[in-house]
Formats: structure tokens, sequence, C-alpha cells
């Protein structure tokens, strides 16, 4: 029993080295990820929710790596984040996002995630101006994204920033809200523009009575606080006549467009808005 329990510690010993040696390859291959025009970003149209009309993209990331094929931002995001990358991928991701926006109508919005490292900058809102403004693309067509996790390190920091960014221009929701350390508390406490329901709380609301009910109720939070709701994951159209009903603004989801490429998103938004 005592030699059977070693080899058990080898071999989580074993597996844990692979891991390790499997995520150091990852970093080392993302390193020349965007000199080599690896990275790629797609767009998920947002629609308003009475008029079904696109409103809004969110901008995704995505990897196309040389033999692992496409790898989805949470898997690289996070190793991006640890290993000094992220500044850079994001900076190269809002460029991107702004320049393939310039040619979209002009009402169309634009949404970015941002990651916590990117926000504590202190020169972030600096940068963000400069990008703006190399490009040329309207403050008032951009909306930053980002999570609980931006906010509670250092909360009055992160009020200070979202303010900044606010100041030039630029909108800023709270993404996958009904998750984690989700709370009441962050709503009122950050001046936010909109609000973004998780999917997980979305799921299911057409069969499940309780998730029903705390979606609706979370609605109904964001509007007493004057924020725009946008209900993610939407992936039925039952699941959209409840949250319409609930006085949800503005609906994504697989059911109504899925993430496409800068000049599919561009043909489907003409024909979508101007129609
Ligand atoms: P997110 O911000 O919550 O983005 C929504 C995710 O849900 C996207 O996954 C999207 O493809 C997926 N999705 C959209 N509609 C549906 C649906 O109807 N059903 C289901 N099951 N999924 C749906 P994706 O593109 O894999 O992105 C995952 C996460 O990676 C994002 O979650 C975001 O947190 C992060 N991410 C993506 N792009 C960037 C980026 O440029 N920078 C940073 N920092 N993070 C990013
Ligand atoms: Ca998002
Ligand atoms: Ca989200
Ligand atoms: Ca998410």
């Amino acid at each position: 029993a005592k030699n059977l329990g070693r080899n058990r510690v080898a071999l989580y010993d074993l597996s844990i080295d692979a891991a390790r040696a499997e995520r150091m390859r990852l970093a080392d291959d993302l390193r020349g990820a965007i000199e080599g025009n690896a990275l790629d970003v797609v767009y998920q149209p947002i629609f308003d929710i009475t008029t079904m009309r696109p409103t809004g993209v969110e901008a995704l990331v995505r990897w196309l790596h040389p033999t692992d094929g496409l790898i989805g931002p949470d898997r690289f995001i996070p190793i991006a984040e640890e290993d000094g990358m992220i500044e850079e991928i994001g900076e190269w991701v809002m460029r991107r996002a702004c320049q393939d926006a310039m040619d979209w109508p002009a009402e169309v919005k634009l949404s970015v995630n941002v990651s916590p490292v990117q926000f504590r900058n202190p020169r972030f809102d600096t940068l963000l101006g400069s990008v703006l403004a190399s490009i040329g693309f309207p403050a008032k067509r951009l909306e930053i994204e980002m999570t609980e996790t931006h906010l509670v390190a250092d909360p009055e920091r992160a009020q200070a920033i979202i303010e900044s960014i606010r100041a030039l221009g630029v909108a800023v929701s709270l993404d996958d809200f009904g998750t984690g350390y989700s709370s009441i508390g962050y709503l009122r406490r950050f001046s936010f523009d909109k609000l973004k329901l998780d999917r997980s709380l979305v799921h299911g609301i057409a069969h499940d009575r309780s998730t029903r009910s705390l979606c609706e109720a979370t609605i109904g939070l964001g509007r007493a606080l004057c924020l725009q709701v946008t209900a993610e994951g939407v992936e039925t159209e039952a699941e959209a006549t409840i949250l319409r009903a609930a006085g949800c603004h503005a609906l994504q989801g697989y059911a109504y467009a899925r993430p496409m490429t800068a000049e599919a998103v561009g043909g489907f938004l003409t024909m979508m808005v101007t129609r």
C-alpha cells in the first residue's frame, strides 16, 4: 500500500510537470503571435431588444496557433496576463477593433474587453486616448467591458480610472454580472453606464422558475440604478421573449448572431442597419 501511494504521488508530479511544460510552450508561442500575425479579432453583434436592430458589436480576440489550431481567449488571456504580454495584446486588439469599426455604420458602437492588468496601469486612460486620436475613432462609439475582478483590489483607484475613461467620452460596462462576487454594492459605488448579465443568469430562464426570477430581479435592479442592461448568451427565442418582458434593453447570443470576421460583420451591419 505504501508503494502504491508513492507511485500515485509520482504520477501526480508528472502530470503537474506536463501541464507546466504545456503552459510554457504556449507562452513561448504566444510571444511571437502578434508579430507573426497569428492573432485575430472576431465580432459579435448586440441587438436592441425592441427593434432587433444591431446597435453594437463586441470584439473577441482569437489565436490561430500554427499546430494546435484555433485557441480561445479563455485559454490564452490568463497566460498573457501572468507572463506580461497582456498590455501589448490588449493595445493591439483595441487598435485593430477601432480600425475595423471605422468602416461600419456610425450608429453601431464597439465594445472591447479590457484585462484588469491593463486597467491597473495608471496610464491606461492616456493610452486609450492616444489610440482613439491616432485612428480618429470617436470616443462616444467605444465601450470598455470590465468585470468585478477589476474593482476588488483597490476600489477607490478603480473608481478614479472609471471616471477618467468616462471623461474621454468612452462608456464603461460591468461584464459577467451574476457570477463570482457580484454585489449590489459595486453597482452603486461605481459609475457604470451598462450592466451585462452573465449567460449563466440567462441560460435556463425559459425552463427554470428560480433562474427566471433571479434574472428578472437583476434586470429590475439594473433599471432601478438607471443602467442599460444587456443579456449575454441568448440561445433561444423563448429566452428573448422573457428578457424583453422583463425590461432588458439589449441582447447578444448565438440565437441571433455568432461572432464573425471583420469583413462578415461589416456586411451584416450594413444590411441590418440600413434595411
Ligand atoms: P465575455 O466577455 O463574457 O464574452 C462572451 C463570450 O461568450 C464569448 O466567448 C462569446 O463567443 C460567447 N458567447 C456569445 N454568445 C453566446 C451564446 O449564445 N452561447 C454561448 N454558450 N456562448 C456565447 P469567447 O470569445 O471565447 O471569449 C471568452 C472570454 O474571453 C470573454 O468572455 C472575455 O472575458 C475574454 N476575452 C475575449 N476577448 C478578449 C480581449 O480582447 N481581451 C481580454 N482581456 N479578454 C477577452
Ligand atoms: Ca465581454
Ligand atoms: Ca460576459
Ligand atoms: Ca466571461
